[in-house]
């Protein structure tokens, strides 16, 4: 019997259309692709997708947090889980997270067409807000059960849209979010497909990558206060520049970080407002967020502590005030040697190259990762490119790493 699941392979025609149609969900006529946790966009989406599983036949539901889950083989009991997220960065692309999806979603079809009995379950999963429009990875944390739930009643938008008013408008339950967590020992293994979103595959040539860790990811929001005084009348000594000051902290924290960080540290500042809105008046207060990711989390921790003392430091030199604190962020974590192997004998029975590499991303599988085995398979990401228009992987590539995420979840279903 071991021998006629090896066998199996995804329908690419079906898997092709499934991407097709949801690509299209939440895209406005300009071309703009926004699906926002609990927008309508979104909730079209999961319409959308779980109507695609009871079409063939599968089980699926909403959890507390908004998670979408479809099931095949037992009904309770252990799981193999693979997942991603279909929600999408301002203006993303079709690839980012739907990919995973619907390869999940494209396996459990497989697996249940085929009549298997495996002794454990499979999940097919789509992660709430992994983009973090409210909060990183929320839903792979509510599973888990590591949602600080302070935190999540004052999570809230770029645009100030508070968190708990979104679930409220998608009919969630803010309050029962904690039923999401499931039991100890109850995802059996975890295994993310993915696009690389950088260009290390498509260098080598290579078409499988096998993630061996993912990055530490830490938010944290920074305001530099000055005065708004006049720009003609107040000499450049005298004048409490908020702007100056916020400049001079930045450009310190990138020597710091090329100096004390390694070749996996990155530093950003990815949202920068400024208070004042005319040419003529000082510019009086700044607002600044950074991220910081490194795989090692001792030193994203030390790092973004240095950035604070660096902040105090700067603000006291430019006579400025500066309020600064952690908002969210994602614990660095490493995937699980068993299941690293198990999608390395994967593609090596589909005699697909595989290569060993970090993310540079977050993702979902570094959250399940605290609480399960977890692993991670890359396809190639065409010039590189991802959370743009234009992220794009061949079809050919999306297939092949279809098939490996189909003969890992295969393997970790029967594995002792
Ligand atoms: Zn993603």
């Amino acid at each position: 019997m071991a021998s006629s699941w090896h066998n199996l392979r995804i329908d690419i025609d079906r898997l092709r259309a499934d991407i097709e149609t949801l690509s299209k969900i939440g895209r406005a006529p300009d071309g703009n692709l926004t699906r926002h946790a609990f927008a309508p966009g979104y909730e079209e989406a999961r319409r959308w997708l779980k109507s695609r599983f009871a079409a063939s036949g599968i089980a699926a539901r909403d959890d507390a947090a908004g998670n979408t889950i479809g099931r095949v083989g037992p009904e309770t009991g252990p799981t193999v889980m693979s997942g991603s997220h279909i929600d999408t960065v301002p203006d993303g692309g079709p690839l980012d997270g739907a990919f995973g999806v619907l390869a999940a979603l494209e396996v459990a079809r497989v697996i249940k067409e085929a009549g298997l009995s495996p002794p454990r379950g499979f999940e097919a999963v789509a992660f709430i807000d992994e983009e973090g429009r409210y909060l990183d990875c929320l839903g792979s944390k509510a599973v888990t059960g590591a949602l600080d739930l302070a935190r999540v009643a004052k999570a809230k938008a770029p645009d100030d849209a508070l968190l708990v008013d979104a679930m409220r408008g998608a009919g969630f339950d803010p309050a029962r979010l904690s039923e999401a967590k499931r039991k100890k020992g109850e995802i059996a293994a975890y295994v993310e497909l993915h696009i690389e979103q950088g260009p290390v595959l498509e260098a080598k040539g290579l078409p499988i990558g096998i993630v061996t860790g993912i990055v530490g990811v830490d938010h944290s929001d920074f305001t530099f206060y000055g005065e708004p005084d006049h720009a003609g009348t107040t000499p450049m000594d005298l004048r409490k520049d908020a702007f100056t000051g916020a400049c001079e902290f930045v450009s310190r924290m990138r020597k710091m970080i090329l100096r004390r960080g390694t070749p996996y540290t990155r530093l950003t500042y990815g949202i920068v407002k400024s208070k004042s809105a005319a040419a003529n008046i000082v510019p009086f207060e700044i607002y600044l967020k950074q991220e910081l990711r490194d795989t090692d989390q001792k030193l994203v921790k030390r790092l973004v502590k240095a950035s604070y003392k660096l902040a105090d430091k700067v603000a006291a030199e430019y006579r400025l005030r500066v309020e600064y604190a952690h908002t969210t962020g994602n614990t660095a974590a490493l995937m699980a040697p068993r299941v690293q192997d198990i999608v390395e004998d994967s593609a090596k029975s589909l005699n697909l190259p595989a290569h060993r590499m970090p993310s540079g991303a977050g993702h979902d599988a570094q959250v399940i990762a605290r609480v399960a085995d977890a692993g991670m398979i890359f396809v190639p990401s065409e010039g590189g490119r991802s959370h743009r228009r234009d992220e794009w992987t061949d079809w050919k590539l999306l297939e092949q790493g279809a098939n490996v995420l189909l003969q890992s979840v295969l393997r970790l279903m029967h594995a002792a």
